[in-house]
């Protein structure tokens, strides 16, 4: 960043540090259920997996448990699954994903997943409620993805941002298997498909059910640094450089795990050496520019991001230019360089006051904006740019889509095998014959668009949603792969 002329983004700084904690339960873990008809245990990883969130070596929970539906508190689809209920000490299960919409695009956004339907919002809400724990109901269908998943992704070690002083989180926060939870509701005198389905009706209410849950759950507790790399190019205006526009590329994988084959390295070419390249390459234009922009421009390689937007989410608690006076955040995330495509996909770029510009820019560059394709995915709350959006700020990812301008059958199976045998694996890595073509197309419109934002005089803002009016894609629902 430094050679590419920016300056220290973060406070005078180049670095930011993330403090994050390292949560893994141990195999002596026990959590059961107990019914005047006596103790149900769950066996770890085959009926229930998670981490508690107090970052401590041993904590113990016990509470009457509760059942919350799906768990959301929703007042634009009036819906509370909360309503009238008391929740604080109680361990809360909740079912996973948002009630099924059908044909109706008003209600949680049609087939697009809204955010109320990821499993992180349940655990916030939960711990909102004063829940001394929560529990999600894992089915193949609403999840999206089998138990084998949960299992691998939840039972290892968890990286969380690390509890502000005197802050509590949940006991514990997990997954319980579908056959233990229709044990868990047989106590209760319900089977779990009754109880899903009446949980899917308006007017559903939570409810107190006839047992209790306990738990004790040791951890291994460790302490991890990491960092966030930020530069920054000083705007113009005399009134309008102290607003920003953010660019971030997360600069993170997953590390080393020498389990996982070849010399276990994530080099994560892909993802995301490409959208950190990207980003670098549109620091380096940006500083370059002899008229400078108006806004303030921040360039930011996050880190932790595959640890669930955790250096992000950082950055937005304490931001090198206040939340308020950030007017857009623009996202690159993993390009695959097999030449340039037709295609750009800018989830929710439609929903901001810059929609108009974004059109333009596209235009200019005879590419089409393509509606995300999997909306049901839910893949807009898990890149870095939601950390910004979920605190109000405008924000979204540009993504480049497959309509290969030539030799387009060779080049979609090239990103066909990426995706099924390399994404999050040692295998991503750099391959001499990748045609980079693409991700210049991707810088070029990442600085028009950045430009756009840094020198509208009113800056950008959300447009409040008109349902069902935006480019839309069926897909079915999965509350969204892995963490
Ligand atoms: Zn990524």
């Amino acid at each position: 960043m430094k050679k590419a002329g920016l300056r220290p983004g973060w406070r005078g700084e180049w670095f930011q540090p993330v403090a994050l904690v390292g949560v893994e339960t141990l195999p002596g873990v026990a959590i059961s259920a107990t019914s005047p008809g006596g103790e149900v245990p769950l066996t770890w990883l085959t009926d229930v997996a998670g981490q508690t969130q107090r970052q401590r070596a041993e904590v113990e929970f016990e509470g009457e448990a509760v059942f919350v539906g799906h768990g959301i508190t929703a007042p634009e689809f009036g819906w509370d699954d909360w309503r009238g209920l008391e929740a604080k000490g109680k361990v809360c299960l909740m079912l996973a994903n948002e009630p099924q919409t059908g044909a109706d695009a008003k209600f949680f956004d049609g087939p697009a997943l809204t955010y109320y339907g990821r499993w992180t919002y349940k655990f916030e809400q939960a711990a909102r409620k004063g829940c001394a724990a929560a529990l999600l109901v894992h089915t193949d269908a609403s999840a999206g993805y089998g138990w084998s998943v949960v299992r691998n992704s939840w039972g290892r070690e968890e990286a969380q941002t690390k509890l502000a002083e005197g802050a509590e989180g949940l006991a514990f926060a997990g997954w319980v298997s579908r056959e233990a939870a229709g044990r868990l509701f047989e106590l209760d005198g319900r089977g779990l498909p009754q109880v899903m389905a009446t949980a899917g009706n308006r007017g559903f209410r939570g409810y107190a059910m006839r047992f209790r849950m306990k738990g004790r759950v040791p951890s291994r507790i460790r302490q991890i640094s990491a960092r966030n790399v930020v530069g920054m190019v000083e705007g113009t205006d005399a009134a309008l450089a102290r607003q920003a526009v953010v660019f971030s590329a997360h600069a993170d994988h997953l590390g080393v795990d020498a389990a996982a084959g070849g010399d276990g390295i994530f080099n994560g070419a892909v993802d995301n050496a490409t959208g950190v390249a990207v980003l670098l390459e549109m620091a380096r234009a940006w500083a370059a520019i002899p008229r400078k922009p108006a806004r303030t421009a921040i360039f930011l390689a996050t880190a932790a991001e595959e640890a669930g937007l955790k250096g992000a989410e950082a950055y937005v608690a304490q931001p090198g230019v206040a939340l308020a006076q950030t007017v857009l955040n623009l996202n690159f995330d993993s390009f695959f360089p097999a030449g340039r495509v037709k295609d750009v996909i800018l989830d929710r770029a439609e929903r901001t006051t810059l929609w108009p510009h974004v059109e333009r820019v596209v235009a200019r560059y005879g590419m089409v904006v393509k509606p995300e394709p999997r909306p049901g995915a839910g893949s807009y709350f898990r890149s870095d740019h939601f950390a910004f959006a979920k605190a109000g700020v405008p924000a979204f990812s540009v993504k480049l889509g497959t309509e290969f301008l030539a030799n387009a059958e060779n080049r979609l199976a090239l990103v066909r095998e990426y995706g099924a045998k390399r994404y999050h694996q040692p295998s991503d890595e750099f391959d001499p014959s990748w045609d980079f073509a693409g991700l210049e197309d991707v810088a070029r419109l990442g600085i028009e668009i950045g430009l756009a934002a840094a020198n509208n005089p009113p800056g950008v803002k959300w447009v409040p949603q008109v349902s069902g009016k935006r480019p839309a894609a069926k897909s079915k629902k999965g509350a969204g792969k892995g963490r």
